[in-house]
């Protein structure tokens, strides 16, 4: 039995994992991705975290791992496919079938994109990671959907490779910060379409067009390639019934990442909180370890 369970290896649980072996707790980390750090490995360039101005998000995913890796954190390549309390401890299942048992789990699975949920989107035809799939973009015209920070994000990335670059929003404003704004309206090959709802993503295999409404009208676009980062839901499914969680899917629980749950602590994006960033989840990391080392020590 180990002292605490880590479910994901993103920012959040690595950092768990660093304050937990430093604790001397014995800590095994599951994550299903091989060798996975979490969403921001896809990320371009990461010019937030402090101290490591531009670095990229898979250095920087890299080196948490590094880290919590040389403090002697366990690691397990698999998904967790169930979660229970088993008396006084915990018990995780995985996909493999195989089992093991924790005085503590720290649930830091952070999120998934939220889908576009329109006709056409599945398939080879829509693509939910620009910095994964843009290169198959080079010179052709994409469409990006969306209007918060990734949603720029991604136009900023594909407009260094793609001839022309589609961004359509569904408001008549963007959410994403000031100073990407500033940066996608001086790109030249950067389109905007605002408040145009998208309602289908046409095309064979791949994309070959949009249709969306604006103003009671439906328009059509051809692109040769579709982008989606229309926001992102909690992989809580495994909580249900377990923990309290909020009306949106994320976990209930404070800054001490407590839970409903004894024993069970919530970390990073799951979390319900109001900014979600690299340097909220590995603090949430760093205060679930906390929290799990007072739970286990006054249950001893
Ligand atoms: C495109 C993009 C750009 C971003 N840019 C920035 C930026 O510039 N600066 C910044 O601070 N933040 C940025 N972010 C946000 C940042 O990546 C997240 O806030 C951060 O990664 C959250 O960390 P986390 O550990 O909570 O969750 P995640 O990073 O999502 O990690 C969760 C991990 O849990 C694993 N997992 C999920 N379910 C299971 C299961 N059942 N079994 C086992 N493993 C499981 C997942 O595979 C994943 O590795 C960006 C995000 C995206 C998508």
């Amino acid at each position: 039995m180990y002292d605490i369970i880590i479910i994901g290896s993103g920012p959040a649980g690595l950092t768990a994992a660093i304050y937990a072996k430093r604790a001397q707790f014995s800590v095994l980390v599951a994550e299903k991705d091989h060798m996975g750090t979490g969403q921001i490995a896809v990320t371009e360039r990461v010019d937030n975290y402090p101290g490591l101005y531009g670095i990229s998000g898979f250095d920087l995913g890299e080196s948490f791992r590094k880290h919590a890796e040389e403090l002697g954190a366990e690691f397990f390549n698999g998904e967790v496919t169930k979660i229970e309390r088993d008396r006084k401890n915990w018990r995780v299942d995985f996909a493999d079938g195989s089992a093991q048992t924790a005085k503590a789990i720290i649930y830091s699975a952070g999120t998934s994109y939220r889908r576009l949920g329109v006709n056409g989107d599945g398939k080879q035809r829509v693509s939910y990671c620009a910095v994964c799939d843009g290169a198959f973009y080079k010179d052709k015209t994409v469409a990006v959907i969306g209007g918060g920070d990734t949603a720029l994000g991604d136009a900023l990335y594909l407009s260094k490779l793609a001839k022309t670059v589609y961004l359509v929003h569904r408001r008549d404003e963007f959410r994403a910060n000031k100073s990407l704004q500033k940066q996608v309206s001086g790109t030249a090959n950067i389109v905007t379409i605002m408040s145009a709802v998208l309602t289908e993503v046409t095309g064979g295999t791949n994309a070959e067009g949009i249709t969306y409404a604006r103003n009671g009208e439906t328009f059509s676009l051809a692109v040769d390639g579709v982008f989606a980062a229309v926001g992102s839901v909690p992989n809580s499914q495994l909580l249900n019934g377990i923990c309290e969680l909020d009306g949106s899917g994320y976990v209930a629980a404070g800054e001490d990442c407590r839970t409903s749950a004894e024993g069970l602590f919530a970390a990073g994006d799951v979390r319900t909180t109001t900014l979600r960033q690299v340097i909220t989840a590995a603090a949430d990391g760093a205060n679930a370890a906390i929290s799990a080392e007072r739970y286990i020590d006054r249950s001893e």
